[in-house]
């Protein structure tokens, strides 16, 4: 059985830039802290963890300790509180991310009201929130844009949430359309994500199926799945080898492998490689 796998599976460009500040800084001697965890995937966690990096819920007294901002940001409020409280902040914030803050900011000062359109509770969400001074709208859903909602507003700027589906999003913009005339739209969803979810189209039709490797609480993992899984029905997703079936390769040709955005290289290999010994 052939085994193909997307060359666009694993860390994304942002991950693997703050991963490495992460350990640069940790390597340097410094006491590193990070608000939760870099990644959602335990194999990084662990790996962080093990070279020193330390996961805290909320700040404390700083006393010249390191704070790592994570690859999709944090509120300006974190960031200036967290200096006040005496920390010294590295920022792994992914420039893409930067990049659309300040997207929003500008929408923002030209006297639109800002539209996110993401998942209400993701950091990255919350970060662009944090830049802002009026509070804007987040539409998670085509079911949360009603009229209700949107119908006293004259103008919206519209930012994405860098690893929303953009068939889904497109969809959503559409509808606000209707309801209001004067619309900026900016598509912030990163490049990274769009090739990932367009290989994520082609690796289902290309192969009888499909493996997706990452960890259960990985958003951006699940997206490709359910994007996989809508074109074949054959599509798996595991986190480790252990959680592969024989039979899922029954009378298969070939298998797809793809991955999340925090899903390390060694986790894909590892799972590739199990494959290969079910199969042989
Ligand atoms: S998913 Fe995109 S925006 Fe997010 S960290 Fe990766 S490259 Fe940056």
């Amino acid at each position: 059985m052939k085994i193909n796998i997307a060359k666009s599976a694993g860390f994304c460009f942002g991950v693997r830039r703050a991963i490495q500040i992460a350990m640069k800084a940790a390597r340097s001697g410094r006491e590193v802290y990070m608000l939760g965890d870099i990644v959602h995937n335990e194999v990084v966690v662990g790996k962080l963890k093990d070279s020193g990096v330390k996961k805290i819920k909320s700040l404390g007294p700083g006393r010249g300790r390191t704070l790592l901002i994570r690859a999709h940001g944090a509120q300006a409020g974190t960031i200036s509180g967290a200096r006040s409280a005496g920390y010294n902040i590295i920022d792994a914030t992914c420039p893409m991310v930067k990049e659309i803050h300040a997207i929003a900011k500008k929408l923002e000062d030209e006297g639109r009201m800002v539209i996110i359109i993401g998942d209400k509770e993701h950091d990255e969400v919350r970060g662009i929130v944090g830049q802002l001074n009026k509070k804007p709208i987040i539409i998670s859903s085509l079911a949360d844009v009603k009229l209700k909602r949107l119908h006293r507003i004259k103008g919206v700027g519209i930012v994405v949430q860098s690893t929303q589906e953009e068939s889904k999003v497109m969809e959503i913009v559409a509808r606000i359309k209707k309801y209001i005339g004067d619309v900026a739209f900016k598509n912030t969803i990163c490049d990274p994500t769009k090739l990932k979810q367009s290989q994520a189209k082609t690796l289902p039709a290309e192969n009888d199926v499909v493996v997706v490797v990452g960890s259960r609480s990985s958003a951006n993992t699940k997206r490709l799945y359910q994007i996989s899984r809508r074109l074949n029905r054959r599509t798996y997703w595991v986190n480790s080898p252990g959680e592969i079936r024989p039979s899922w390769f029954k009378e298969a040709g070939s298998v797809g492998i793809t991955a999340g955005a925090s899903t390390p290289e060694s986790s894909i290999k590892k799972v590739a490689e199990g494959i290969k010994n079910l199969c042989a």
